[in-house]
This record gives C-alpha cells, sequence and structure tokens, in this order.
C-alpha cells in the first residue's frame, strides 16, 4: 500500500476501544498537492474540512464524516473559471485487522471488500483515500461554466454567450476579393 501523506492522519488514542464509544473531531487539512481530476481540483494549499464523528465497533473503528471543500478549474469551452463546493458525507469501516471471513461471501462482495477494506494502523487512521474519493466523485472530468456554454469564436477569442447575436468575421480571402472585382467589371455583365 502507498504511504499516505501524514496530513491525511487522525490519531484515534482518545477513543475507547469499546463497542459503542462514540468521539467526534473537527480537522482543517491543509493539502500539500491538489486534490482531484486534472482540469478541476482542490488547489495545493487550500484546506478539506472534516466533521468525523468516529465510533467503535467490535472489528473496528466506524468512520462518518462531511467533507467540505472548494474545488477550483476552469470550462474546457471557454476558460471561465469554474468553481465547486463540495459536501459530501461519506461512511467507513476501518478494521482493526484483515478479515479472515471472505470465505462465507459471494465472490462478488469479496471482490468490492479487498478493494474497499480500511485498516487502522495501530490508533491512526488514514483518511486520504475516502476524502479522495469523496472529492474526485463529485468533480467532472470536462467542467463547463454552464451545461450549455457555446465557447469561443475561434476567429477573435470572444465568449460567444458575450458577443453579438450576428456576431461574424469578414473575412474575404484576398484572391476571392480581386476576381469579384473581375466579374463586376467583365463584359457578360454588361446590358
Ligand atoms: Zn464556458
Ligand atoms: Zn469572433
Amino acid at each position: 500500500m502507498a504511504r499516505a501523506s501524514e496530513v491525511f492522519t487522525l490519531n484515534t488514542f482518545e477513543l475507547p476501544r469499546r463497542a459503542g464509544e462514540m468521539k467526534e473531531y473537527e480537522l482543517d487539512i491543509e493539502v500539500p498537492e491538489n486534490v482531484g481530476v486534472p482540469l478541476i481540483f482542490v488547489p495545493a494549499g487550500e484546506v478539506i474540512e472534516v466533521d468525523a464523528r468516529l465510533e467503535s465497533v467490535t472489528e473496528g473503528i466506524l468512520l462518518s464524516a462531511q467533507i467540505f471543500a472548494t474545488a477550483k478549474g476552469e470550462c474546457t469551452r471557454c476558460l471561465d473559471p469554474v468553481v465547486v463546493e463540495i459536501d459530501k458525507k461519506v461512511q467507513e469501516l476501518y478494521n482493526y485487522s484483515a478479515k479472515v471471513t471472505r470465505a462465507k461471501k459471494s465472490s462478488d462482495e469479496d471482490d468490492l471488500d479487498l478493494e474497499e477494506e480500511l485498516m487502522m494502523d495501530g490508533d491512526i487512521m488514514d483518511l486520504e483515500i475516502p476524502i479522495r474519493d469523496a472529492i474526485v466523485l463529485e468533480l467532472p472530468f470536462n467542467p463547463l461554466c454552464t451545461p450549455d456554454c457555446l465557447g469561443l469564436c475561434p476567429e477573435c477569442g470572444g465568449k460567444w454567450a458575450d458577443l453579438a447575436a450576428d456576431h461574424a468575421h469578414e473575412t474575404i480571402d484576398a484572391r476571392w476579393a480581386s476576381l469579384a472585382a473581375l466579374e463586376i467589371d467583365s463584359p457578360d455583365f454588361k446590358n
């Protein structure tokens, strides 16, 4: 498993390891690197706020958290800034030890479990995976300022939304211009 950045870890030593015990934490995580997808993300240095409630259960610690963050990017059509406010609830079970009951489960569930199983590392709970997943799932891969953004005029780079309805560029090629002049002078056009 890749070693997670320390900023995402929570030391849970204050939570008694008796089923039913509960404790709440408010975390402000200043992210050391961008968190999100390539075109829109919570930029490095910004804060992800996590309101976490931990509950001791028999097999581990249950995390219920509300994640708040602001992702910033650009509209892929017109390059205007796009901001997505993230307010996402997650719930994950962190096991004290790897499960030994997999044989009882169907193969589908087993695959899912292997992928998603989170583990306590002593008292340390690493929140990076659930936080990243929650944020990535809320973000569009092609951010748009508005769903029907018309983008930019390829001639002048102006935003279609800001341009006049009849906006156009009269770019007549020089060769066509002289041909047009010839046609006007041509004998065929005389009456
Ligand atoms: Zn746009
Ligand atoms: Zn234009």
